[in-house]
């Protein structure tokens, strides 16, 4: 079991629970987790800095994921433009399948795991929740935080990136065919993750 390759995708729109799901799920199977909206933010980052987009999705390396200012949401706007350039995605596709294949089990969270980059995953879910309630979780996260921004404007800028994911025409967001969804508005995380949890066990 540990060495078998068994990829597990989550996709689906910002601040569905996709991140908090992908990380306890990989907790609990033991397996490795690639949140790939990073790769995106840290290519929006490179860009807000002065760089050119493809050239910064070339040269990425993993320690541009680490970068402390990739949360704000002057980063997830940027990602979400360069993400809709077809050189941008290219750019970072081996990146993502290689991890994908890594022995012992990967979970992969994004927007377009299931139905681009792994297609054959062995375990698909889309987590969704609607507008609504996507914003409440990040406007109070952002409260949190210390941040002054009001509902309205993370509402507003919650639809605009969901809008522009999916419309693109490049990998745009769309659950998979085979995919399991999960729509968290009225769940709690643990029902959310309990539910990943046994949508996967079923798989296995
Ligand atoms: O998931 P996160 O909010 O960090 O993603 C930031 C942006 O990166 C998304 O709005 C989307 O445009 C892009 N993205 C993508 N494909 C992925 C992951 C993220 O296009 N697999």
């Amino acid at each position: 079991m540990s060495e078998r390759v068994f990829t597990v995708a989550i996709d689906g729109p910002a601040a569905a629970g996709k991140g908090t799901v992908s990380k306890a799920v990989a907790a609990h199977f033991g397996f490795a987790h690639l949140d790939t909206g990073l790769l995106y933010r840290a290519v929006g980052a490179k860009v807000l800095a002065g760089q050119e987009a493809e050239a910064a999705a070339s040269a990425l390396v993993p320690a541009d994921l680490e970068a402390s200012n990739l949360r704000s949401s002057a980063v997830a706007e940027a990602a979400s433009k360069v993400a809709a350039i077809e050189a941008v995605r290219a750019a970072l596709v081996a990146f993502q399948r290689s991890f994908a294949e890594r022995p012992g089990g990967a979970v992969l969270d994004g927007r377009d795991i299931g139905t681009v980059i792994c297609p054959d995953a062995a375990a698909k879910l889309f987590v969704t929740a609607s507008a609504e309630v996507r914003a409440r979780r990040r406007f109070e996260e952002l409260r949190g935080k210390g941040s002054d921004e009001t509902f309205a404007q993370v509402l507003a800028d919650v639809e605009a990136r969901d809008a522009r994911d999916m419309a693109r025409a490049h990998a745009p967001l769309r659950p998979a065919d085979d995919a399991v969804l999960i729509d968290t508005s009225d769940m709690t995380i643990e029902q959310a993750v309990a539910a990943a949890i046994d949508a996967i066990g079923l798989r296995l």
